[in-house]
């Protein structure tokens, strides 16, 4: 092994599920694994034509690519992907947990649907996906997830009591994770964005990004692709004895 940097094609011939691929950071995800010879298992809520224009640029990159239509707020559905995973591919042994929504919201405006909806995608949607594959993990004693958080879940933000408590959960529950399978070689770390690029901020209110950017360190708004960077990173070799981490790729807006 080099070391210094990461090994080009470190994930040649290995299969990746990332959840929530079909834009935004998961798909950077899924293309930055590919361009390290990663096979790619995806999944999406509703955007076919994403997915099915994910599937064109993975297949070009040489690797082979699935979109899978699955609500990581449902555990059944979630199985049937995990059973079609198996059928397609040869094994799997990472997992990047990305599928995310915001629903902000003050406290005192917020509907329990919304609160709910937060929730279920994105912490109940981390179990749901990671209770899916961790056996298959633990049998072959080799395994490596990243999840996606926020800088939210760490700091708290204001309207954002649904989402700062999902990602909050996200982080308690990588560490609590990587505790329970080191024993079994799985590795599990969180990568923790703060603003990036993507259709996610168009939801957020006016003027807020404005104020936002004035408090990042770097001055900028971050790329899907400085997450999947990160990402990249920790499922290589050169972080094998790095687990339970929490990654901020935020412009040092965490500082
Ligand atoms: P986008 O809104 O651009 O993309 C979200 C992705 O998640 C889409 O692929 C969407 O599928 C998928 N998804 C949503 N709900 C479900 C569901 N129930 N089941 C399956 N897939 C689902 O978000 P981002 O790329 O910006 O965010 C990705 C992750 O990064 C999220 O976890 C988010 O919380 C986190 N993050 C983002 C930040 C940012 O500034 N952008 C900052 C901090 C964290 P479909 O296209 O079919 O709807």
């Amino acid at each position: 092994m080099r070391t210094g940097t990461v090994d080009p094609m470190h994930l040649k011939g290995r299969t990746a599920i990332v959840t929530g691929a079909s834009r935004g950071i998961g798909r950077a995800i899924a293309l930055r694994l590919a361009r390290e010879g990663a096979n790619i298992a995806f999944n999406y809520l509703s955007d076919e034509a994403g997915a099915r224009s994910l599937e064109k640029e993975l297949k070009a990159l040489g690797v082979a690519g699935q979109g899978f239509k699955a609500d990581v707020r449902d555990y059944g559905q979630v199985q049937k992907m995990r059973e079609a995973v198996s059928a397609q591919f040869e094994g799997f042994d990472i997992l990047v947990n990305n599928a995310g929504i915001l629903k902000d919201a003050a406290l005192m405006m917020m509907a329990p649907e919304d609160w709910k909806n937060v929730i279920d995608t994105n912490l109940t949607g981390i179990f749901n996906v990671t209770r899916a594959v961790i056996t298959t993990f633990m049998k072959q004693k080799k395994g490596n997830i990243v999840n996606i958080a926020s800088v939210s879940g760490l700091r708290g933000m204001a309207r954002q009591t649904n989402y700062a408590a999902s990602k909050g959960g996200a982080i308690a529950f990588t560490k609590s994770l990587a505790k329970e399978v080191a024993g079994h070689h799985i590795r599990v770390n969180a990568v923790v964005p703060g603003y990036i690029e993507t259709e996610m901020l168009g939801h957020l209110k006016k003027g807020y990004l404005e104020d936002a950017v004035g408090k990042i360190p770097l001055g900028y708004i971050g790329k899907p692709e400085d997450v999947a960077n990160a990402v990249n990173f920790l499922l290589s070799p050169e972080a094998q004895y790095i687990t339970g981490q929490i990654v901020q790729v935020d412009g040092g807006m965490g500082i």
